[in-house]
C-alpha cells in the first residue's frame, strides 16, 4: 500500500559506537510522524541497530542483499541471514552497487526475485546517469531499468516493492533535480507501470526520490502529489538534518 516513506541509506560510514550514538540521538528526536522511517547501517551494524531500535518504530534495513540462497560467495549476504537478525527490508540496484561493483539489471532482477521469494521487501533503486538525461534519453533509460528488474514479477509482488528513482547525477553531488524534474519522471514511472500492470498496482506503489535531498529542499520536493518521500544519503549521517527531512513529509 502507499505510504510515505523517509529512509536514510548510510553506505560505508559510521563504526559501531557511531552507529549507536547516531541511532539513540534519532530514535529521542524522532518527531511523531505517519511515515515510514528507514535506517540502513552497514551490515557488521545491522544486529547492534536492531537491538538499538527494539522499542522505536525505526525500522532498520540493509543496503544491499546476494542472490543466491547460500554457497559459496565470498563476503556476500543472504536473504535468510538478514531476516535471521530482524531485516525485513533490502534496498536493491543502488548506482553505486551498478557503477562500482558490476551489478547488472539481469543480476538486480535476480536479487529482487529472491528478495521477494523470502518475503523481504525491496526498495529498488534506478535513474538515468548526467548523459542520458543531456542526450533527453533519460525516459528510455528509467523505463528498461523497470523493465529488465521487475516487469516480469507478478502483479501480487508489487505489494512488497518500494522504488526509489534516484538521477545519478544528482547522488552526492549536491544538485538536486528540481521538484518538477522529479515530479515528472514519477508520473512517467506511473504510467510505465500502469501501462505494463494497471493502475490500481501504479497508485499503490510508493515512489521515493533520491539525490541530494536536504532540510532545505526536502519540503518542496516532497509536496508533489507523485512524490511519497525520499531515500536520504548524506543528510541522513546527521541526526538534526535527517529529523528535519521526515517532518517535512
Ligand atoms: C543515495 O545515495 O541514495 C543518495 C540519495 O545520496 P545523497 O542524498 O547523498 O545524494
Amino acid at each position: 500500500m502507499r505510504s510515505k516513506i523517509v529512509a536514510g541509506n548510510w553506505k560505508m560510514n559510521k563504526n559501531l559506537s557511531e552507529t549507536e550514538a547516531l541511532l539513540t540521538e534519532l530514535s529521542a528526536k524522532l518527531p511523531d510522524t505517519q511515515a515510514e522511517v528507514m535506517v540502513a547501517p552497514t551490515y557488521i551494524n545491522l544486529t547492534a541497530a536492531v537491538r538499538n531500535l527494539e522499542a522505536s518504530t525505526i525500522e532498520v534495513i540493509s543496503q544491499n542483499m546476494h542472490f543466491a540462497e547460500n554457497g559459496a560467495y565470498t563476503g556476500e549476504i543472504s536473504a535468510d541471514m538478514l531476516l535471521s537478525v530482524g531485516i525485513n527490508t533490502a534496498i536493491i540496484g543502488h548506482s553505486e552497487r551498478r557503477a562500482y561493483f558490476g551489478e547488472t539489471d539481469e543480476i538486480l532482477a535476480k536479487k529482487v526475485k529472491t528478495a521477494l521469494a523470502k518475503n523481504i521487501r525491496v526498495m529498488f533503486c534506478f535513474g538515468e546517469e548526467l548523459e542520458d538525461r543531456k542526450s533527453d534519453n533519460h525516459f528510455n533509460v528509467v523505463e528498461s531499468q523497470l523493465k529488465n528488474a521487475l516487469f516480469d514479477l507478478d502483479a501480487s509482488a508489487w505489494k512488497n516493492i518500494i522504488l526509489a528513482y534516484e538521477p545519478v547525477w544528482a547522488i552526492g553531488t549536491g544538485e538536486t533535480a528540481s521538484p518538477e524534474q522529479a515530479q515528472e519522471m514519477h508520473a512517467f514511472i506511473r504510467k510505465t507501470i500502469t501501462e505494463a500492470y494497471d493502475a490500481t498496482i501504479a497508485n499503490n506503489v510508493s515512489i521515493l526520490y533520491g539525490g541530494s535531498v536536504k532540510p532545505g529542499n526536502a519540503v518542496e520536493i516532497f509536496s508533489k502529489p507523485d512524490v511519497d518521500g525520499g531515500l536520504i544519503g548524506g543528510a541522513a549521517l546527521v541526526a538534526d538534518d535527517f529529523i528535519a527531512i521526515i517532518k517535512a513529509i
